[in-house]
């Protein structure tokens, strides 16, 4: 298997593992403005993601997020099914190239764009749009502006996803389930903006992961030595 695509199907189980472990915060949250079943969603689809992404032959990053989407996609009922798989598949092709700064800007741009087709949400509806909207703007200025390094940059949208989750808490909903509470959703934390968070809080753990592993090691790699005469033996 290539590094990236390794990479990406490891990203893909440390999703399933963090969305399993958070599903009753999760469906606490969506118990308050929702109907309760934002953790158990997730965690279905994302398990299954997992299982498809591990039994692929030899896979390169674009067809490890594909099948990541097509499987959330059939295993995921609710707006968040389509919102979450649909987009995933749609800019899939944008790593065909292989992960890059320039793939990973196109493929965070792609994704934002067909989840806000797809759900016709903007910022301030109290959606997962409140924390991908900062995050992927911030991500593509901290590369394209500010000339950081890809995982500095996710380390930026990550941090703007969260304030992004922050920002759902005192607003009215105007999108989806929650929209049906009006003035009662204030108050209350965004599901599909907080499973957004954890998500990208994995992605830039396993980034910093395969960022700092070494390139290769070399063939015959032995343990260091000291050399004779610079012990110091005091
Ligand atoms: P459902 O609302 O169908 O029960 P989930 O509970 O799995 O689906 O997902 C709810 C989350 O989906 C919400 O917290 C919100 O972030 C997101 N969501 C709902 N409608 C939209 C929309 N139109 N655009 C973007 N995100 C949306
Ligand atoms: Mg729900």
């Amino acid at each position: 298997m290539s590094d990236e695509g390794e990479a990406v199907v490891a990203a893909v189980a440390a999703v399933a593992d963090r969305i399993e472990a958070e599903r009753s915060h999760l469906t606490d949250l969506d118990s308050a403005i929702g109907d309760a079943d934002h953790g158990g969603n997730m965690a279905r689809g994302w398990a299954a993601a997992a299982e498809a992404v591990e039994g692929m032959d030899d896979p390169e990053p674009t067809d490890v997020v594909k099948m990541a989407g097509k499987t959330l996609l059939s295993e995921v009922g609710g707006a968040s099914g389509p919102l979450y798989g649909g987009s995933l598949v749609f800019a899939s092709p944008e790593l065909e190239g292989g992960i890059t700064e320039e793939t990973a800007v196109a493929f965070a741009e792609t994704y934002l764009e067909k989840v806000q087709d797809r759900g016709d949400a903007r910022v301030g509806d109290k959606t997962m749009v409140d924390a991908l909207v900062p995050a992927v703007h911030t991500f593509k200025k901290s590369i394209e502006v500010d000339d950081m390094a890809p995982v500095a940059a996710l380390s930026k949208a990550v941090a703007a996803a969260q304030r992004g989750v922050d920002f759902t808490v005192p607003i009215r909903a105007s999108k989806g389930r929650a929209s049906y509470l009006g003035w009662r959703s204030v108050g209350h934390q965004d599901p599909g903006a907080t499973s957004t968070l954890y998500i990208m809080e994995e992605l830039l753990d396993v980034a910093t992961e395969y960022a700092e592993a070494p390139e290769e090691l070399p063939d015959h790699a032995e343990s260091p030595t000291i050399p004779d005469g610079e012990v110091d033996e005091d």
